[in-house]
């Protein structure tokens, strides 16, 4: 077998293993309890370490040694501290230990070398590193991503067999034990494609259980055992009830199942609480749970709208809605959906193993990277011959034609299937290219060699790459979930901002060349930097609203040669299927190459930082609701209101946070804080737009005023070559491109003046008016000696008077000046 074969759905709670062979899906069972799936447990005794149902039994008494729901820290620098081991485990390691577990399910280890593994739509970048750094740790040799929702879709679409003809639309609700996604998923007859997908990366089954312990458990010890504020003393390390936190989850997680069926549960508690030993029976209702969860609920409920308002579809339009992840248990889910949306709800498939089955159909039909050692080595080809090559990669016929153009004439071809089933024989190419139909094993891919053959029947070219997958659903490659931009100084250079270089959505792999120009000189040796910075996020917005993925800093000491504002600097960036991303940098005047591939699998969270960034959009959303009511513009404040509850919410919550909290807060928060600051960036955006074409038409009026004063030609034809194009500009509702051309507007507008000093008269009457300026004194003084000058028509120390007035200026009253700052932040523009 050349494919892949192997498949890991690596779950929050519960991990599967699964292969294809020959046209089926078998999922391995796990040899002890004959189960398939393996909880995502770790236990640490000592030397032993204990992974799955067993590692679950430890968690009541020895909860401190124990690691689980360890995916939702994926892809941060958080460790766990094993005191049994006395030592800190990380995230991916944890989660390579699950992976070598479910490897002993599959008695053959030897076939082990390649997985697809499967994550969250949602998880970035960083993430995905994590997930596939956990592969390779585990000893696969490769290993390729693939998104959870689409797994689940090719499994159902494969098992269920329907015979789509048209294309519809599909959603797929997972809703697992720690992520919550929804994606929407394109059916034609034979290939699925992921459109959109929204989701959190911190909402599951584990927030139920956690609900039922806040909300309902402790509420009822409290009462009982007259303490306060019990639940935050639970979740920490430490102190008088280590471990209690855990027990109580697991016990609020077996209510939760049993109220999937029942109406009612019991949960038997023996407890010492103040050294006073609690023994209760606590009944718990669906009804209580509901009202717990409800929230929650609700929130998935507000998913699957946005993706479908967001990619203009009606309800009417999704055809099903198929759920999946074993919260979806829960009868208020599937309830609350269908009330909601009226769509069709499915939960025809398994939803506890539907993303393993689906990634083992992926797994058999991708191609595997990894060398075999029976390739034979081709006498050497003179490759001169181009070939262009034709064929559906996803067929449900039994035979397929291969077309082929070629650039050479007197040559022959032959097709032979890889797994030796099939031989065109030797033919000749007539009008330079050929059709063959070839014939098909079902349910399978099949693997083609083209070779092309000189007069003399040696071989000049072979194909390897037609691959031809029969009878099942395929995937038409994995969507970038996120945008990928680049940080850049901001028009005026006080602050960055991010410029889009790969759409959310885009199929991976993805390539780029960008060319930019560098916004201020470097000298060679000196302390100058220039900074690239590559970030998911969503473009246009603020840094703070994204994360970085990459980052290359050089400064003067590692230049050649200067590097000279103005040059060009060749950025080439490269995101591979499994999510690698490589940044080249090329600085043409140096001839000098920077470059670095990241596989970034960590990122840094600080409640201080989080603090920061929030503090800094609040002073600009205050300011923002200060002006809007001002207006009187009430809806908008409102909103903008509404953010601001938010971002002063997240900023408590951060307060409020032990250093030694052991649950997802931290994680929780900084996710939050991103989402908020993402709804700033969108909701400003139009009003933003509004307000810098305001400031377009006033530079246009100033100049129109200065031309048509002195009638002056040079600079007419200048001014009408600058607004040429300004219908597209401003329709292009980009503020970046508006902002550039009212630069450009004030930079003419500026040489007009200089043009003549005589022009400075108008400049100063103005300056001469206006208040503020930081040393009065001073200023008055200036202004008496402008006005003499100005009755001798000495307009050169008048210009000077000018400039010497303007440096008396608050910053803001420059920058209404249009004065031009220089000074830069990355150092690219
Ligand atoms: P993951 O993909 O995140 O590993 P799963 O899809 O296996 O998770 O779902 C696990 C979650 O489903 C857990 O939170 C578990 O408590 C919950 N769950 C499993 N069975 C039921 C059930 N019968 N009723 C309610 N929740 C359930
Ligand atoms: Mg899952």
């Amino acid at each position: 077998m050349k494919t892949i074969n192997f498949a890991i759905d690596l779950g929050t709670t519960n991990s599967l293993i699964a292969n294809y062979n020959n046209g089926a899906v078998k999922i391995y069972n796990n040899p002890l309890g004959l189960k398939q799936t393996l909880p995502s447990c770790v236990a640490f005794r000592g030397n032993r370490t204990i992974i799955g149902d067993k590692a679950l039994d430890y968690l009541e008494k020895d909860a401190e040694n124990v690691c689980m729901l360890f995916k939702r820290k994926m892809g941060t620098q958080e460790t766990y501290f094993i005191p049994s081991i006395n030592k800190e485990v990380s995230p991916i390691e944890l989660s390579s230990l699950i992976i070598k577990e479910l490897k002993n399910f599959v008695s053959d280890t030897d076939q082990l070398q390649t997985a697809v593994i499967t994550i969250p739509a949602s998880f970035d970048t960083i993430q995905s590193n994590a997930t596939k750094k956990a592969g390779y740790l585990a000893g696969f040799k490769e290993v390729v991503l693939l998104q959870e929702p689409i797994a689940a879709c090719l499994a159902f679409a494969n098992q269920s067999n329907l015979d789509i003809q048209s294309s519809k639309n599909w959603i797929v609700y997972d809703f697992g034990g720690g992520t919550f996604d929804v994606a929407l998923v394109e059916v034609n007859d034979r290939e699925l494609k992921v459109i959109d997908n929204e989701g959190d990366n911190f909402l599951g089954g584990a927030d139920f259980d956690n609900l039922i312990v806040e909300k309902i458990i402790v509420p009822k010890i409290e009462v009982k055992a007259n303490v306060t504020n019990l639940f935050k003393d639970i979740k920490t390390k430490s102190g008088q009830y280590k471990g209690l936190y855990f027990e109580l989850l697991k016990k609020a997680e077996e209510a939760k199942k049993e109220l999937s069926v029942y109406p009612e549960t019991e949960i038997e508690l023996d407890l010492d609480i103040n050294n006073e030993n609690i023994f209760e029976q606590i009944i718990i209702t669906r009804a209580e749970f509901e009202a717990v969860i409800s929230p929650k609920v609700e929130q998935t409920i507000t998913f699957i709208k946005k993706v479908i308002s967001q990619n203009q579809l009606l309800n009417a339009q999704i055809e099903r809605l198929i759920l999946i992840g074993g919260s979806t248990y829960v009868p208020l889910i599937k309830q609350r959906i269908k009330e909601e949306t009226g769509i069709l709800v499915d939960s025809s498939i398994d939803p506890t193993s539907a993303v393993v089955d689906g990634a083992a159909y992926f797994a058999g039909s991708k191609p595997t990277n990894i060398k075999e050692e029976d390739v034979v080595i081709q006498d050497v080809e003179v490759d001169t011959v181009e070939t262009q090559i034709f064929y559906e990669q996803n067929t449900r016929d039994l035979e397929e034609l291969i077309t082929c153009k070629v650039s050479d004439s007197n040559l022959s071809y032959r097709i032979t299937r890889m797994d030796g089933g099939y031989d065109s024989g030797i033919k000749t190419i007539v009008n330079n290219g050929f059709s063959e139909f070839v014939p098909l094993l079902k349910g399978q891919l099949n693997r083609f060699k083209i070779q092309i053959l000189n007069q003399d029947l040696n071989v000049v070219k072979t194909i390897n790459t037609v691959a031809i997958n029969q009878g099942s659903y395929n995937v038409l490659g994995q969507p970038l979930p996120i945008d990928i931009c680049m940080e850049i100084d901001d028009i005026d250079a006080s602050t960055t901002r991010l410029e889009q270089i790969f759409r959310k959505g885009s199929i991976l792999p993805l390539k780029k060349k960008i060319y930019k120009t560098a916004s201020k000189t470097i000298l060679k040796n000196s302390d100058a930097n220039l900074i690239i910075n590559i970030v998911e996020g969503q473009s246009k917005g603020l840094p703070s609203s994204g994360l970085s993925i990459g980052y290359i800093e050089f400064s003067g000491k590692d230049l050649e040669d200067d590097l000279i504002k103005g040059t060009d600097i060749e950025i080439e960036l490269e995101i591979t299927e499994s999510r690698d991303l490589k940044i080249n940098v090329y600085l043409q005047a140096c001839d000098q190459e920077f470059k670095n591939v990241f596989s970034q699998s960590e990122r840094a969270i600080s409640i201080s930082k989080i603090n920061m960034e929030i503090n800094a959009v609040l002073s600009e959303v205050e300011h923002l609701i200060r002006e809007q009511v001002e207006d009187e513009n009430f809806e908008y404040s409102n909103t903008l209101e509404q953010l601001r509850v938010g971002l002063i919410e997240v900023q408590i919550e951060t307060t409020l946070l032990d250093d030694n909290d052991v649950s997802d807060q931290k994680y929780q928060l900084d996710d939050k804080k991103r989402k908020l600051i993402q709804a700033f960036d969108t909701l400003t955006r139009n009003k933003i737009i509004a307000l810098e074409i305001e400031e377009y038409n006033q530079s246009k009026e100033a100049i129109e005023w200065e031309v048509n004063k002195d009638e002056n030609e040079k600079y007419r034809l200048k001014y009408l070559k600058v607004i040429a194009n300004e219908k597209e500009v401003i329709n292009s509702g980009d503020k970046y491109l508006i902002k550039a051309k009212i630069k450009e507007l004030d930079i003419l507008y500026n040489s007009i003046i200089q043009s003549s000093d005589e022009n400075f008269i108008g400049y100063y009457i103005g300056l001469k008016y206006s208040s503020g300026f930081t040393d009065k004194k001073k200023a008055d003084k200036l202004i008496k000696e402008g006005d003499q000058v100005l009755e001798r028509n000495d307009y050169t120390s008048l210009k000077h008077i000018v400039y010497a007035l303007y440096a008396l200026l608050p910053d803001i009253e420059k920058d209404k000046q249009k004065l031009f700052k220089d000074d830069s932040k990355t150092g690219l523009r």
